[in-house]
């Protein structure tokens, strides 16, 4: 059942995008309003844009009820916290906190792909599926799990999470000090770093790397999990398309031959939500009428 019973506020916290939004309680975005991320002052922009969106909420549209927010990056759900790798500005960044300060609303966080996994179960094509992974392969590399209807969420908030899986155990460093991580091979910032170059020049044999390293990645994520079905998207999909595509099923097929895996589906969702359905998505199961945790 649902506790919220009433607008949302939503925020999306993204490498190239901030976006705020209030969507109703049937997941339909009612305003919408974004700027681009700037290199600094980070928090300074997005409570420009949330005061905008509030201050925008025409008569008829009742006042948000609570807020959900998704963020890039790895996430402290205790702490309220986000650190995204991609933006220098921000580690450890209690965005829980200085949402509620701005809003007086009640405040749930989650990751961009636990986001896109709760929309998916919402208004989606997850609507009656016990279990699934999600992973959005973008600037970062994103992935959310959920199993017989439970989200996994771990100590911090970063369960299901595919980016720091080792694929490769001779490849490149990553960041995070470990080596060969799935992020170094399939994440759009990894890519274009290597390459020095977009995305959409990127050479046929790193196309086709991308997909293996993803294959790995799904391959040893559905026999951990044993799961059926995989929702793949995001720009480095988009980008390389089915040349990276047709690799990742060959390497997955080569990996997945367990019978439990014999029908697992990989596949891009046909249609795709609105980043701000999914931060709306967040905070469905929250009592809205709790004082805000900090205020506890
Ligand atoms: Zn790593």
């Amino acid at each position: 059942m649902s506790f919220v019973d009433g607008p949302t506020l939503a925020v999306v916290v993204d490498s190239s995008r901030l976006a705020a939004g209030i969507v109703d309680r049937d997941g339909e975005v009612l305003i919408r309003d974004r700027v681009g991320t700037p290199n600094r002052d980070v928090w300074r922009s997005l409570e420009r844009l949330v005061r905008r969106v509030m201050a925008a909420k025409p008569g008829e549209i009742h006042m948000p009820v609570a807020v959900g927010v998704s963020s890039i990056g790895s996430l402290d759900l205790q702490a309220g916290s986000v650190t995204p790798e991609t933006m220098a500005a921000w580690s450890s960044f209690p965005i829980v906190q200085h949402l509620e300060s701005l809003t007086g609303l009640p405040v749930a966080l989650d990751s961009a792909a636990g986001a896109a996994a709760e929309a998916e179960r919402w208004v989606g094509e997850a609507v009656g599926l016990p279990s699934y992974l999600t992973l959005l392969l973008d600037q970062t590399i994103e992935s959310a799990c959920i199993i017989n209807d439970v989200r996994l969420r771990g100590a911090h908030g970063n369960g299901g999470s595919l980016a720091h899986l080792a694929v490769d155990p001779d490849g490149f460093p990553c960041g995070c000090g470990a080596i060969g991580c799935l992020n170094m091979y399939a994440s759009a910032a990894a890519i274009e770093a290597e390459i020095n170059r977009p995305l959409r020049r990127a050479p046929d044999s790193v196309v086709e790397r991308t997909g293996i390293m993803v294959g790995r990645a799904i391959a040893s994520a559905a026999a951990v999990f044993d799961l059926t079905t995989v929702f793949i998207s995001g720009s480095v999909v988009d980008t390389f398309g089915d040349s990276m595509l047709d690799s990742m099923r060959r390497e997955i097929g080569l990996r997945s031959n367990l019978d439990n895996l014999s029908d697992l589906s990989v596949r891009e969702p046909s249609g795709l939500i609105q980043p701000l359905v999914g931060a709306a998505a967040i905070s469905r199961f929250m009592d809205p009428y709790a004082p805000p945790a900090t205020a506890r």
